[in-house]
């Protein structure tokens, strides 16, 4: 008898807890749920460059229920790099065979091409030649045609010093490339429309000029982006803050293995009675040693024809004037033990762009070895754009995309040239690593039809680069 009633009192007793417990764990997870329907974006992309729109727009295209905002900190999409860039729609023929460069550069250009023609954005595929002018650039322009073929470019053709004259009247090489299917283009009208499109496939997605990153407080279930104009609840941020994006990792608690060391490039442009000398596109042969093309000559949509980039270690990472100067940007190159080892290996290569970028006259110099007849009066300073270059640790130039994937975000830590080119295949590169490891097909969420897709997916483990640097593979390439 007594010990029936204490039997029946403990499994009451068990009853009650059990049921508490459960109901606090449901509690807990409705919150969570609340939380999670109730943020203002799914995703907040941090950068309105070409590289952050493009990711928005492939994302929102594959998830139409997804609402995703994109912060740019200017007042303009395109304001840095996309718009300060050659405008050319690179081949694809110069990367290592298998890059991530590689493998993105000739599909984002085809489908780029696609994108201007179906959006009227004007572009020319006026092709392009890549010119030795001297006997010890010829090996490197074999191996320039291999990596093309091994990249399966079309067209790319080796020519002779007659050829290169049919092509370019003006221009003198002894050998060269024909690369027909490279372009111009307008990088800023396709920011723009990217921007358009974004916003038009949802009425709840938002591409928010002056608005700048400027923290995140990260919670149990969401992350608040803190901007200058007041703050977002969102789910996943992805950082395409181009020459801030070490920056941007580093206020969301990420450690970049990289920073970004800017690099400035100036360009002169022919005047106008001089344009005539350029055809199209006219590029020297690449020193393999450096990330950068080497100062070319772009005829660019517009008609004008510009000359550069040099490449010139900057004090500033948005400064385009010769003698800009941040305190703040240059502590942080100079206090990074990478940049030092860069400038020892470097520093002869270094020097002579600091003294060709102040001399006008050995500028031309490095024009007349493509184009001999150009004279002093026929080139004039023109527009200047910065780089965002990532350098490792021991003072590596990062040559290839770099992207970080963490739990809930995703950062693009080294986008150089041709990321303009390539930027739809990133875009859909990026969408891929979002649709994985935030889950995103399996998110709940009402679309603008009322239609529901899936629950939320449990949340997977931290990205394998979260500590690592680039150079040692500890991030994801494309
Ligand atoms: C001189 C030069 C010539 C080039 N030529 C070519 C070329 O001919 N062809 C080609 O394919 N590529 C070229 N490139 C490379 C190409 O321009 C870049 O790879 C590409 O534009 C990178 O795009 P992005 O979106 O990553 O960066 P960006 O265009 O720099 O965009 C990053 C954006 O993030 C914003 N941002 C930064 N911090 C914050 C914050 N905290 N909050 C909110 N917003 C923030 C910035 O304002 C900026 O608008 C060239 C680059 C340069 C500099």
């Amino acid at each position: 008898m007594w010990g029936e009633e204490n039997l029946d009192r403990v499994r009451r007793i068990c009853h009650n807890r059990f049921a508490r417990v459960v109901t606090g764990w449901r509690n807990l997870f409705s919150g969570a749920n609340w939380i999670m329907q109730n943020v203002d974006f799914e995703i907040v992309v941090v950068g309105g460059g070409i590289v952050g729109l493009a990711s928005a727009y492939k994302i929102v295209s594959a998830h139409p229920g997804i609402r995703i905002a994109v912060l740019e900190k200017e007042e303009s999409v395109a304001a840095h790099q996309t718009g300060h860039n050659s405008g050319v729609i690179h081949s694809g023929l110069y990367y290592k065979p298998g890059s991530a460069k590689a493998r993105t550069c000739a599909k984002g250009r085809k489908e780029l091409v696609k994108f201007a023609a179906e959006h009227g954005i004007a572009h020319d595929i006026c092709g392009k030649i890549i010119v030795a002018t001297d006997e010890k650039e010829l090996v490197r322009l074999d191996e320039l045609i291999e990596k093309g073929r091994a990249n399966e470019i079309e067209g790319i053709e080796k020519i002779g010093a007659e050829r290169i004259e049919e092509i370019e009247p003006a221009c003198r090489g002894i050998a060269g490339i024909w690369a027909p299917c490279t372009g111009i283009i307008d990088f800023v009208q396709v920011a723009r429309k990217l921007a358009e499109l974004i916003e038009a496939q949802r009425g709840g997605n938002k591409v928010l000029t002056g608005h700048e990153v400027i923290g995140f407080e990260r919670h149990d279930f969401y992350t608040r982006v803190v901007t200058n104009r007041g703050g977002f609840n969102t789910k996943y941020v992805i950082n395409c803050a181009g020459l801030q994006c070490d920056r941007v990792a580093r206020l969301d608690g990420v450690k970049p293995g990289v920073r970004i060391i800017p690099f400035r490039g100036d360009y002169y442009e022919l005047t106008e009675s001089a344009r005539g000398k350029v055809k199209a596109l006219i590029y020297p042969v690449p020193d393999p040693a450096f990330p950068f093309l080497g100062v070319h000559f772009t005829r660019m949509i517009d008609g004008a024809v510009e000359c550069g980039p040099n490449a010139v270690f900057s004090f500033k990472r948005e400064g385009y004037g010769k003698t800009d100067f941040s305190l703040r940007d240059a502590w942080d190159s100079l206090a990074y033990w990478g940049a030092w080892k860069m400038f020892m290996k470097n520093w002869m290569y270094g020097l002579g762009e600091y003294r060709r970028a102040f001399s006008k006259k050995l500028f031309l110099r490095s024009l007349q070895r493509l184009i001999p007849s150009l004279q002093t009066d026929e080139i004039r300073p023109s527009k200047a754009g910065v780089r965002a270059q990532a350098l490792g640790p021991r003072g590596e130039l990062i040559d290839d995309f770099f992207i970080k994937t963490e739990r809930s975000s995703i950062h693009v830590l080294n986008a150089p040239s041709p990321a303009a080119t390539a930027s739809l295949a990133i875009g859909d590169y990026i969408n891929e690593i979002a649709t994985k490891q935030f889950g995103l097909k399996e998110t709940a969420q009402k679309t603008d039809s009322g239609k529901t897709i899936k629950k939320p997916k449990k949340r997977k483990r931290r990205g394998k680069g979260a500590e690592g640097d680039a150079g040692a593979g500890g991030g994801q390439d494309l």
